[in-house]
């Protein structure tokens, strides 16, 4: 996918600082922060979204909510908290069509989101 940005950040073809990375995942600051954590767990494979998760690629969604604990846990917010968020398609806004989990913490955050 040569045209994904986020296959490019993952393959580091665009230098981006891993704040967390795993055999399967890494994670970076998101460049348009929501919260004073915003992080974005990316697989190092190509997933469009969570539509295209299947038998046979299942186990990257794992791999994200492992690496996101991690994450959470080197940055100092897991037991204050946060928030996952994946984003599919038009109607939730997602942007980039690499499937990514949003990391948010640091404040209070509203729920419900909408
Ligand atoms: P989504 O709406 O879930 O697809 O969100 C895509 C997110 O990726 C947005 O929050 C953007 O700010 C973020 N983003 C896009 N390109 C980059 C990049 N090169 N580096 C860091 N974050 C990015
Ligand atoms: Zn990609």
């Amino acid at each position: 996918m040569d045209s994904c940005i986020f296959c490019r950040i993952a393959s580091g073809e665009i230098p981006v600082e891993f704040v967390h990375e795993t055999e399967h995942t890494v994670v970076f600051n998101d460049r348009n922060p929501q919260a004073p954590v915003h992080l974005l767990i990316i697989p190092r494979s190509h997933i469009s979204n969570v539509n295209d998760v299947t038998q046979d690629n299942q186990s990257i969604a794992g791999e994200i909510l492992l690496s996101a604990g991690q994450a959470a846990a080197k940055l100092g917010v897991a037991e204050s908290g946060y928030r996952l968020v994946i984003n599919t398609n038009r109607d939730a806004g997602q942007e980039v069509f690499h499937i990514h989990a949003h990391l948010f913490a640091g404040r209070r955050l509203k729920w419900p989101p909408c």
